[in-house]
């Protein structure tokens, strides 16, 4: 579903992204993982097209992701994007959140768009929220938000940057547990996170990254049972 072929990107002297590929099947979960300030985000960003990259391309179902093509919103809005500091609008009630692009980009009629949202919503618990202000939830409840308002523009592959992070420890479950029912239902998901436990039991595959380097990739068992590389070893030993 999503090809990633030699992407390099560069923001000053520093190398963001240092000729990445990496490959995501339909279904998939995959976690992407390492030091902070190893690319991670960039990475994600670049397959969501936040950040366009200097060298290679990003596929997804085979097209290329290219600004210059008349179907690159068309392949973004494909994408679902998480973010560890939810960016919800906050002048706007939850319901609305979750119901603008639907309106707005996709010129959807308000009742459809509201029965969509109210869906959602219901699925990750949240229901009777609908007419809050993001202000008054917590932080787990305003991701879940931020994931449901992801999910009702029905995206193909969600990709997540560290969306626990942000989030007291106590409500750190909620949200995994959300993103948990979603692989279940077979969403193919990208996932930056430091929750080894999630990439651990339920990421089919881990890759680690270094300084903009894919250093290892493995299956998640393996990677956690037996790293081969001593920079994964290393990185396994100060988080697990
Ligand atoms: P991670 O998500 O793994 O912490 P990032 O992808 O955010 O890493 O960052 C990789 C490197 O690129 C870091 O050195 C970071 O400081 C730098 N970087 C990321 N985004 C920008 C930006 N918009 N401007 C300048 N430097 C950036
Ligand atoms: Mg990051």
């Amino acid at each position: 579903m999503i090809k990633v072929e030699h992407i390099s990107k560069q923001f000053k002297k520093v190398k963001a992204v240092d000729d990445v590929s990496l490959e995501v099947k339909k279904g998939e979960i995959v976690c992407l993982i390492g030091p902070s300030g190893s690319g991670k985000s960039t990475v994600l960003r670049c397959i969501h097209g936040l950040e366009v990259p200097e060298t290679g391309y990003v596929y997804l179902n085979g097209e290329a992701l290219d600004p210059k093509k008349s179907n690159y919103q068309e392949l973004r809005n494909k994408m679902g994007f998480v973010f560890q500091h939810f960016n919800l609008f906050p002048h706007m009630t939850v319901l609305e959140n979750l119901t603008l692009s639907l309106t707005k980009v996709r010129h959807m009629d308000e009742e459809k768009a509201n029965e969509i949202a109210c869906n959602y919503l219901t699925r990750v618990g949240l229901l009777d929220k609908k007419d809050e202000y993001p202000n008054k939830l917590s932080g787990g409840q305003k991701q879940r938000v931020a994931i449901a308002r992801s999910l009702c523009t029905n995206p193909e592959i969600m990709l997540f940057d560290e969306p626990t992070s942000a989030l007291d420890p106590e409500m750190v479950i909620e949200v995994l547990e959300v993103m948990q029912q979603l692989a279940k239902e077979g969403m193919t998901m990208i996932v930056v996170t430091h929750e080894m436990g999630f990439a651990k039991t339920v990421a089919d595959r881990v890759i680690f990254l270094e300084n903009g380097k894919i250093v290892e990739e493995n299956d998640a068992k393996a990677f956690y049972e037996n790293p081969k590389t001593e920079r994964a070893q290393d990185f396994l030993k100060k988080v697990m």
